[in-house]
This record gives C-alpha cells, sequence and structure tokens, in this order.
C-alpha cells in the first residue's frame, strides 16, 4: 500500500519537501505519496483531522503558520517539542499523533555535517520566531559556553531567553545589539530578513575572522546576511539549505523507521 505524507503551511506553493521525502523513499523502495496541502488560516485542526483518516497516513510536517497550533493538537509530544513549544513533525502512532521538533537537531546535523561543533563555543541567535524557538533546546543540548539572543522585538528574545531556564546547561541571555565589542564563535541568523535581502541590525564587530555565520534562509546565491558576514570578516558562511534536509531526514525517520542518507540530496538540489 502507498504510503501517504504531506507538509502543512500557508502559503505552501515554495516548499521543496514533496521532493525530498520523495528522493528519501526512494532510496528504500517505500511507496510514498507525498504532498502540499495549504489550510486557511483557521483551517489547520480539520485539514490535519481529515488527513490522518485516511488510512496509510504516516505522518506530516508542518511550516509556517501553523507549527504552534500543531503543538496544542498532538495527542503527545516529544521533550524536543515541549522544549521548544512548537511541533513540525507529526507522526501516527496507531491513530495517536505524536508532535516533534526536528528544526534543531536538523541545524545541529547540518553544522556536523559542515564539521562545526558547538561544545564551548559562544553562540549569537538572531530572531526569536519559530526557527529560532524550534532550534534552541537542540542548540543549548550541543554544550555551547553560551548563548546570547537577539530580536527587533526584545520582549520576544527576553520570552525565548526565559523557556530555557528549566533546562539550560549554559549561559542564555539577551544580546541588545548596538556597539559590541564581543564577537562570537557562531552567528545563527534565524530572521526572515534574507529573503526580503535585508540584515539583522547587529554591529560588525559581532564577527571575527574566526566566526561562522549560519543563515537558515537559503537561496541559490549567498544570502544578504552570508554576505553580510563575510564583508564583516566571517570566513565561513553557510546557508540553510542543508538544515531543511536534515530536518526532514529526521522526520522521515520516524514515520519509517529508517534514517535516509542525504549528501545525494545535498548536491542535488544545490544545482
Ligand atoms: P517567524 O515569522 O516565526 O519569525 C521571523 C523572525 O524574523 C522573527 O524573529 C522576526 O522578528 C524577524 N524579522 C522579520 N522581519 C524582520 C524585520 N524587518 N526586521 C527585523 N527582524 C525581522 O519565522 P520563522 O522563525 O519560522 O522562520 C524564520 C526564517 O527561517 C524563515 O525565513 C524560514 O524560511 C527559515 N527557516 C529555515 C529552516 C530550514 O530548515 N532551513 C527551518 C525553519 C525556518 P520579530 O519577532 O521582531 O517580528
Amino acid at each position: 500500500m502507498t504510503s501517504q505524507a504531506c507538509v502543512f503551511g500557508n502559503p505552501i506553493a515554495q516548499s521543496r519537501s514533496p521532493i525530498i521525502h520523495h528522493h528519501f523513499a526512494k532510496q528504500f523502495d517505500i511507496p510514498l505519496k507525498y504532498t502540499k496541502i495549504a489550510p486557511s488560516l483557521s483551517g489547520f485542526a480539520p485539514a490535519v483531522e481529515q488527513f490522518f483518516s485516511c488510512a496509510n497516513a504516516v505522518g506530516a510536517n508542518v511550516t509556517l503558520p501553523f507549527k504552534e497550533e500543531a503543538f496544542q493538537l498532538a495527542d503527545e509530544l516529544s521533550s524536543h517539542a515541549k522544549r521548544a513549544s512548537a511541533v513540525n513533525t507529526l507522526i501516527n502512532l496507531n491513530g495517536t499523533i505524536r508532535g516533534d521538533n526536528t528544526d534543531g537537531r536538523g541545524l545541529i546535523a547540518d553544522l556536523k555535517y559542515h564539521g562545526v561543533d558547538l561544545a564551548n563555543k559562544s553562540v549569537l541567535l538572531l530572531g526569536a520566531g519559530g526557527a529560532a524557538k524550534g532550534s534552541l533546546p537542540a542548540i543549548i543540548d550541543a554544550k555551547p559556553n553560551s548563548v546570547y539572543i537577539y530580536n527587533r522585538t526584545p520582549s520576544k528574545a527576553k520570552s525565548l531567553v526565559d523557556s530555557t531556564e528549566n533546562y539550560a546547561s549554559c549561559q542564555v541571555a539577551c544580546f541588545s545589539g548596538g556597539d559590541s565589542e564581543k564577537a562570537f564563535d557562531l552567528i545563527i541568523n534565524a530572521t526572515s530578513l534574507s529573503l526580503h535581502d535585508e540584515v539583522p541590525s547587529v554591529p560588525k564587530s559581532v564577527f571575527c575572522e574566526n566566526s561562522i555565520a549560519y543563515d537558515m534562509v537559503y537561496l541559490d546565491k549567498p544570502t544578504s546576511f552570508m554576505e553580510f558576514a563575510r564583508h564583516s570578516g566571517s570566513q565561513v558562511q553557510i546557508d540553510g539549505l542543508g538544515m531543511l534536509i536534515e530536518q526532514a531526514a529526521l522526520s522521515f525517520q520516524q514515520w519509517f523507521n529508517e534514517h535516509p542518507k542525504t549528501e545525494g540530496l545535498r548536491h542535488q538540489l544545490r544545482k
């Protein structure tokens, strides 16, 4: 029987998830139909119910703007989802819908692929939206020395810092921007600004020669954030395509108990 999976989001036309998951399924000869579903802003819950009423629905990915609603409606939650208060993966366990969040582990897997280990590093996380929220638990699990968070709306950065109170094993604090002499080992852009060719308003001094700049956005050219980092002295810049692939691989693994290889897809999607 052909398994069914999907991605819920609105808008969703641009999503590459069907290409990614069909590529993974092929590796294991798993018959899979993976579709894109764009519920109306008030129509997420009924769309999920309808999708999972289908006997061969194994799971779903969830993207903007439904990750928090998915967190509310899942029957049970992984520890990653609980700490992030957001769900990007739904798994059908014989009718019980489990919610997980693979964004952060996808980010860490991609950093590892690029030879970046966060242990004892100083991290600056830019943004406090869904992507930052989803990634922060896994960033903290990777045992950095400190994580500073900067966001245009400071109250959201503060809430994100506060949300780590019960589990953070390192220093987690707000970064106020402005003039700073402090350079970070890793600066992660979890804002959507690169989609508009803009950059977060942090000083150039957050970068130094050894800083690694990571932009969760990916385009067919270096993003504005990657360019900003390069002009500010950073020698290594990475975009978010690998994170997209790795977080999808972690979803796929939970649906089919198989972890797909991601290397080939990295090259295919880059073309
Ligand atoms: P949200 O809408 O939840 O958050 C957007 C973030 O960007 C907020 O921190 C927001 O700040 C900030 N922002 C938006 N516009 C501006 C602006 N004009 N000036 C300053 N800050 C701004 O989006 P997500 O967190 O879900 O996603 C963020 C990006 O990450 C997206 O572009 C998405 O494509 C990418 N992403 C990539 C993934 C991958 O696998 N590679 C996975 C998930 C996301 P404020 O709070 O002040 O509004």
